[in-house]
């Protein structure tokens, strides 16, 4: 099973509004019967070797509530990084493979259909790539949670918990304006999938928000490492996620480790790949020590594991 496919297929994927999308691997505009018998072999090889160079594979994920659209941008930007917006938001674009991935993270809530994403500016009608968002259903989990004012939180608690998602919210939308490559993250921790991304969870009976990252059993104490380079934008201890830091990799793409026993970074500290940053944990609303791994792209929760370097593990 490949977790990957051919950027023809994802340029296939996404339809063209303002722009054509071609496969850089099918470059139109030569004429080879014009050219004599060796020349023509020669440039064949060029061509085979240009196919080759362009055959590097973006992630296969369909474009669903929680996922990542990975949108090759047209061929007419070469240079200059290139702005690209979705809901009004700018995304992050990665430079791969000598052309340009717009990389747009999809929230839980994102309607199927088709949805814009805009070139240029956050509101040019005649520069867009239109793409259409597939459905996807997520399991539901049912959890019992011994501490009720975790399920039922008490008054003083909403007014905590409101500040709160004010606060994430903000780092969640910070901009680094970094030039990017593909993300791509090594697991934080060495651990196994509790619970998937997206689980539709029912606490103690009653129902809540859908999960919104990924789940990593490990002992308390194993330390967390750092999935990637970026800059720790946060750290803190929140009413349901317990103690928590947040990374920012740049571009709108921010990591977020909750349930802590131990932070062992500060706000504004750059980290770099495989620095261990804090230790696992259940602080917080947390059955048991697991490591909640989030991960946000354009202000939109997404399944983590889309962006791993390998496939996560799960127990058997
Ligand atoms: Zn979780």
């Amino acid at each position: 099973m490949s977790r990957h496919i051919r950027r023809g297929q994802i340029a296939s994927a996404a339809e063209a509004d303002g722009f054509e999308i071609r496969p850089r691997s099918t470059r139109p505009g030569t004429d080879l019967k014009s050219v004599p018998g060796l020349l023509l072999l020669l440039l064949l090889l060029c061509l085979l070797a240009v196919t080759a160079a362009s055959a590097r594979e973006l992630p296969a994920t369909p474009p669903v509530p929680g996922g990542i659209a990975f949108i090759p941008l047209p061929e007419t930007y070469t240079t200059d990084a290139p702005r690209a917006y979705y809901g009004g938001r700018r995304v992050l674009v990665a430079q791969d493979d000598g052309g340009w991935v717009a990389v747009v993270g999809l929230s839980l809530d994102t309607k199927v259909g088709k949805h814009w994403l805009y070139l240029g500016r956050p509101d040019d009608k005649a520069n867009t790539i239109a793409f259409t968002v597939q459905d996807k259903q997520y399991a539901t989990q049912s959890l019992t949670i011994t501490d009720r004012r975790k399920v039922e939180p008490l008054a003083e608690d909403l007014k905590r918990i409101d500040t709160e998602t004010a606060h994430m919210n903000a780092v969640y939308t910070r901009w680094d304006e970094r030039p990017l490559g593909l993300p791509a993250f090594d697991l934080p921790v060495p651990g196994v999938q509790s619970s998937p991304f997206g689980l539709l969870r029912i606490f103690n009976g009653l129902p809540r928000k859908p999960h919104s990252g990924l789940d990593l059993a490990a002992p308390t104490g194993t330390p967390v490492h750092a999935p990637a380079d970026g800059v720790v934008a946060d750290t803190g201890d929140y009413f349901f996620n317990g103690n928590s830091i947040f990374i920012d990799h740049g571009q709108g793409l921010i990591t977020l480790y909750c349930h802590l026993s131990e932070i062992g970074v500060k706000a504004g500290q750059t980290v770099k790949r495989g620095e261990p940053i804090g230790k696992v944990g259940r602080t917080g609303r947390a059955t048991g020590p697991h490591l909640h791994w989030g991960v946000s792209l354009n202000g939109a929760r997404v399944d983590p594991s889309l962006l791993l370097n390998i496939p996560v593990p799960v127990e058997n």
